[in-house]
Order: C-alpha cells, then sequence, then structure tokens
C-alpha cells in the first residue's frame, strides 16, 4: 500500500495539524486495521500526535448513473458532486454547494444543511461488510453509526436540478466566516442553536492566541492564523463549561478532534 505525506496545516480547513505519513488505500485495497480515515478534513481538528491515518486514493473519486440510482466513489469531492449533477440535471444535492468534503465524510456525518441531509436520498453504502442497506443504518442529525469505511455509496435522484433552491441555500452562506475552520464546532441542541448559546456566555469573538469564536458567527471556530490545536481545544472546553454552569446543557462537539490516539468528540 502507498504511502503519502501530508501536511494537515496545509490540508485541512481549519489550517492546523502536523506533517504526517498517510496510507493511501487504492480500489482493492481495504483502509488497514487501526487507521482513522481522513476524508477532505474538512470537519477534523488534528493534535500533534494523530492516530495512524488512511486516505482513499483516486480511483475512489467518480460518480455514475445507474438507471435511477446514483452511485458515488467515497473520495468524490462534493464539488465534483455538484457540477455531476448540474451536467446531468439531477435534483437531490443542491445543499452540497458551499458544504466542503467528500462523499466518504458527508456519510459519515450525514452532512447537511437544514432539513436537507446526505441520508434522505441515501440508498445503500458499500463497506468492508459489503453492501448494507440505509435501513440497516442508525443515523440521526450529524450522526451515522458506519461499521468502519465507506467507499462508495448509491442514492435515489430526481430529475431537475433546483436552482433556486441551491440558490437559497447559497444565500443561508450569507454569514458565514471567511476564515479557516471545520464548519460548526458544536451540533445546535435540541430545539436551539449552539451559537447563540455561546454568545449568550460571553464568547462571540473571544480569541486565545491565533484561534477565536468568530465575530460573525459564533459556533464556528477560527484560525486568524497561526492558531494551535491547544488554542481551538481550550476555547472548546471553554464553551463546553460556561454553557453548561449557565444553561446546563452539555454541548456535543460537531468537529472530530483527534491527538495522542484518541478520538475526542
Ligand atoms: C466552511 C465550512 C462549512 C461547512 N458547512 C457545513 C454544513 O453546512 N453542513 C454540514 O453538515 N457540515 C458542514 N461543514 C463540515 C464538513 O463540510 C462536513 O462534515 C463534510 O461532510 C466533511 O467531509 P470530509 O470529507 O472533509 O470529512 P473529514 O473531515 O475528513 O472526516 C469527517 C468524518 O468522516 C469520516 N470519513 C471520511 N471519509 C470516510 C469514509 N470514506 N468512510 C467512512 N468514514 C469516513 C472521518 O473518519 C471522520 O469521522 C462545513 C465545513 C466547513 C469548513
Amino acid at each position: 500500500m502507498k504511502t503519502r505525506t501530508v501536511d494537515f496545516a496545509r490540508y485541512s480547513s481549519i489550517r492546523i495539524g502536523p506533517v504526517a505519513k498517510v496510507r493511501v488505500v487504492e480500489r482493492g485495497e481495504r483502509v488497514p486495521e487501526g487507521h482513522f480515515l481522513v476524508g477532505g478534513a474538512n470537519n477534523l481538528l488534528i493534535g500533534p500526535h494523530p492516530p495512524p491515518l488512511a486516505m482513499l486514493g483516486k480511483d475512489f473519486s467518480c460518480c455514475r448513473l445507474e438507471g435511477e440510482q446514483l452511485i458515488i466513489g467515497a473520495a468524490t469531492p462534493t464539488g465534483r458532486i455538484l457540477s455531476f449533477c448540474k451536467k446531468h440535471d439531477l435534483g437531490g444535492f443542491e445543499f452540497v454547494a458551499k458544504l466542503p468534503g467528500t462523499l466518504g465524510g458527508m456519510v459519515a456525518m450525514n452532512a447537511g444543511v437544514k432539513a436537507h441531509e446526505t441520508f434522505n436520498r441515501l440508498l445503500w453504502v458499500e463497506t468492508d461488510a459489503g453492501r448494507i442497506e440505509k435501513g440497516a443504518l442508525s443515523y440521526g442529525y450529524r450522526y451515522a453509526d458506519l461499521p468502519g469505511a465507506v467507499y462508495a455509496a448509491a442514492f435515489e435522484v430526481k430529475r431537475g436540478f433546483d436552482e433556486a433552491l441551491a440558490g437559497a441555500l447559497n444565500a443561508l452562506r450569507a454569514n458565514q466566516p471567511k476564515e479557516p475552520s471545520a464548519g460548526s464546532a458544536f451540533k445546535n441542541p435540541p430545539g436551539d442553536y449552539a451559537g447563540r448559546l455561546i454568545e449568550a456566555v460571553g464568547l462571540k469573538g473571544y480569541r486565545l492566541g491565533g484561534m477565536a469564536f468568530s465575530e460573525r458567527h459564533a459556533n464556528f471556530l477560527v484560525n486568524l492564523g497561526g492558531g494551535t490545536f491547544e488554542e481551538a481545544i481550550r476555547l472548546l472546553q471553554t464553551a463546553e463549561s460556561r454553557v453548561y454552569e449557565k444553561f446546563g446543557i452539555a454541548l456535543q462537539r460537531e468537529v472530530i478532534c483527534l491527538d495522542a490516539g484518541l478520538i475526542h468528540n
């Protein structure tokens, strides 16, 4: 199996992480035991001592139509999925515009915008254990219980790319910070918004070293330049403890924090 050296301070969307050797899984190979599978690293905060890492190779970046099913390789970037849907006039993936990542990361996070979520149109996933139908998977808001790596997934598509929906969902991004981030730091608690709670405990715009909760949107932990893993973790912990003390709500991290071989989320 090939390896690749990845500088996660450049590769990850939050621009934090070490230079690490990553196993690259090609067609016919499987993710090695004990390895954490990285997609586009748009939802990851990687510390200086990550566990062994793997990525899917280019063979897994592909889209094809089979009847009414759209079959997408797990390494396919969201931009490519969107262009494929536009080109073939298919609806159902309008929400991935400005949602950075790969299909594998989208399935694992059940990524989405408002009611538009990855699992809505999912039919099955291809895994080490073979093909698993959606009905056999447990999933919810920003969560999917997968048995391990996903190599491809199939979706039910409808005819007609909805430009108006794509435009409306894009408009929701107007207040999104421009600085590097990993998207939302915390999941919204039922009936509330993590951003509102962070703001209510005085942390909107709060900065520690190179990291801050954004002035534009409090639930975005942004890297203002030279931010570190330790600063990011301390800010997440500060928000967790202040929100718990004031509201009795235990915030759940959406960003996956990886360090010292442990996954903290
Ligand atoms: C600016 C910005 C805006 C964002 N907006 C949104 C949004 O609106 N909605 C939203 O839901 N998210 C949003 N995100 C978060 C991110 O885009 C999604 O979580 C995306 O699905 C992550 O995909 P990825 O390939 O980068 O996954 P990674 O960050 O690399 O990994 C995320 C998880 O997926 C797992 N994973 C990756 N590939 C596979 C695979 N093949 N098989 C099994 N597991 C796998 C990883 O092990 C990890 O647990 C945003 C992020 C940024 C930076």
